[in-house]
């Protein structure tokens, strides 16, 4: 859709499953917009398991209720949700996914866009929600990676970025 080249989780999914031997993979991606080239991807895949919590409806239209499927889990939000709906979410419906996947590898699409002060969507998530976000993605699986997605506020990126790698590593 414009905004990435060349999609880094795919490439990497990929890379630990053919170089490395990795066998299923787990793509969690908490960047405010849907993943719509990620699902497109691995759609119909069962060796990933791809993830999406993102605002809804939103650009770039997809992801909406009733299109998960065996591959995919489309957690839609709307416009306004908080760190409480969030880690609901991630209580209640990603950590029983991932964990009934059993995954050999997480890959975490880790976009801040869903920031309170992030200016293209309009979530409300706080800096130490991604904190909480991030701790809890490192606890999905026996090996989990990290790649920057979005992130719209430069005078807010950096902080958050390193608040979530705090998360990350514990
Ligand atoms: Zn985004």
């Amino acid at each position: 859709m414009g905004f990435c080249l060349v999609n880094n989780v795919a490439v990497a999914a990929r890379y630990a499953q053919i170089e490395r031997g990795l066998g299923r993979i787990a793509v969690v991606d908490f960047d405010v917009h849907h993943g719509n080239g990620t699902e497109d991807i691995f759609r119909g895949d069962g060796s990933v398991l791809y993830v999406s919590l993102h605002q809804w409806p939103f650009y770039p239209g997809t992801g909406g209720p009733g299109t998960s499927d065996d591959s995919t889990l489309n957690l839609p939000l709307p416009a306004g949700s908080r760190d409480v709906e969030y880690l609901s979410a991630f209580r209640d419906a990603v950590e029983p996914a991932v964990a009934a996947f059993e995954p050999d590898l997480v890959l975490v699409s880790a976009g801040f866009d869903a920031h309170v002060e992030d200016p293209l969507a309009l979530m409300e998530v706080t800096t130490e929600g991604f904190r909480e976000l991030a701790r809890r993605c490192a606890s999905l699986g026996p090996r989990v990676a990290a790649v920057l997605e979005g992130g719209y506020n430069l005078d807010t990126l950096p902080d958050l970025v390193a608040t979530a790698l705090e998360g990350f590593s514990g």
